[in-house]
């Protein structure tokens, strides 16, 4: 087998932006991951995308797996809310009072999912989540909160414990500057761990006040969960008077409209969203029942605010992107195509023996380098493993197909990705393969 590596794409303008920015920015960079610390080269600045397409600085064109991390699910710059971000932008940017887009949007959401009746916007996911967990601790009165090794909820203090992606590509299990005193009200529990989980809660009875997960956990490789596994969960939040927070960041309006809940089932207390929700703006979200959500500022105790929060021109995308996923098919459609892409990559390379599993759920997908069937706990992932990620990821660079830079990532396909742009992207995957292997 002809083992060739294509020249190395030039990179001769993202270096230089990049060498500029490293004067600014600690590490170049505003979010740690971007700094391709796990892959090699310096990072690509991008100066455009459409549809599946990314374009660099050095004007090389990419299809375009990582998709801003998961907002763009119809693709980079998709019409129909470019133009309704430029017809609400007409109006001006940001008014500090109410208005009807976000009366617009909430509806779109609560009115096509069960299971949350009233929500918040703010603007981000880290935002969301922090709220989300005050809440929790407000109306239950009690401080602990149980967390899954390996599930990312954001930058927020006391979840940065064994958080996935970025702080298992730097070698952390944590972050300096978080108060050993805060982080001693988290505590950390295997993935997919019946006893693990049961021990906690008779160790911390009565004390804990939320469970959070991401229940497709996607920030440290997809580790797919046991259905019976999340009913437990539930059932178990339900027996110990705790609330049980999804975090649904990633999960929401990408496996369906309903997210995870919707997919498994099963009614979580309170959802948190972000990235899918504001179509590429910054828009995070948290939502649970009216009595729930009673506790939230002004209504009741628990404090909470935002200049930017419903920000109009970020609903604007929001309702935009939604009303597309409602459209009949959409999400059959897109799953469909993801999962064709998929089986014919874990083909392929198991008819050559490559070491490579790939988990999937709705047109989220994770390439890993092992042997292991299906993966669902971040201690079973072997961090060896990600050398062979590191040599895909360039060959893939200079075979026009952008991966997120970390084999932790997970690839997300948009509506943009057409089966002939998949096929292309496979041909480029075998190739690459063929010259990690
Ligand atoms: N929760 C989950 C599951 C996430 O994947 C992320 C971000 O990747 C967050 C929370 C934090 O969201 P943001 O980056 O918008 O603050």
């Amino acid at each position: 087998k002809d083992k060739i590596s294509k020249p190395d794409i030039s990179r001769a303008k993202s270096t230089e932006l990049y060498n500029k920015a490293k004067t600014y920015f600690p590490g170049g960079v505003n979010s740690p991951v971007r700094a391709f610390k796990s892959v090699y080269g310096t990072p690509l600045f991008i100066k455009k995308g459409d549809g599946a397409y990314l374009w660099d600085a050095d004007d090389n064109q990419f299809i375009d797996f990582c998709c801003s991390w998961g907002p763009l699910i119809l693709g980079h710059n998709h019409p129909a809310i470019r133009e309704k971000v430029i017809e609400v932008m007409q109006n001006g940017m940001s008014f500090g009072a109410p208005t009807a887009l976000e009366n617009e949007l909430a509806e779109l959401i609560i009115s096509n999912n069960p299971f949350i009746e009233k929500i918040r916007f703010n603007s981000s996911g880290t935002e969301a989540v922090m709220s989300a967990i005050r809440l929790a601790r407000g109306y239950t009165k009690r401080d602990k909160i149980l967390k899954f090794e390996g599930c990312y909820h954001g930058h927020v203090d006391a979840l940065l414990v064994k958080a996935g992606s970025g702080l298992v590509t730097f070698g952390e299990t944590s972050s300096a500057g978080v108060p050993k005193a805060f982080a001693d009200e988290t505590i950390v529990v295997a993935l997919n761990d019946k006893e693990a989980l049961a021990k906690a809660f008779e160790d911390f009875k009565d004390q804990i006040a939320a469970v959070i997960m991401e229940p497709i956990p996607a920030n440290n490789g997809l580790l797919l969960q046991h259905t019976e596994f999340l009913q437990y969960l539930r059932e178990i939040c339900t027996a110990n008077g705790t609330l049980l927070i999804f975090d649904e960041v990633i999960s929401g309006f990408r496996v369906g409209f309903a997210g995870a809940a919707g997919l498994y089932q099963i009614k979580p207390d309170i959802i948190t969203y972000g990235k899918i929700i504001g179509g590429g703006l910054p828009v995070g979200a948290y939502g649970a029942s009216a009595q729930i959500m009673s506790s939230v500022s002004p209504e009741g105790p628990v404090y909470q605010a935002g200049t930017l929060s419903g920000n109009p021109v970020a609903m604007a995308a929001g309702i935009a992107q939604l009303t597309e996923l409602l459209k009949p098919g959409f999400y059959e459609d897109q799953n469909q195509r993801t999962k064709d892409f998929v089986n014919d990559i874990v083909e392929y390379a198991s008819q050559r023996n490559y070491p490579l599993v790939i988990s999937r759920v709705g047109s989220i997908f994770w390439l890993a380098f092992d042997t292991n069937a299906v993966i669902r706990k971040a201690e079973d992932i072997d961090p060896k493993s990600m050398d062979h990620f590191k040599k895909l990821h360039l060959e893939l660079l200079n075979r026009g197909v952008y991966m997120g830079p970390s084999g932790y990532e997970v690839g997300f396909v948009s509506a943009a990705h057409t089966t002939a742009i998949l096929d292309t992207a496979k041909q480029a995957i075998f190739e690459s393969l063929d010259v990690v292997f």
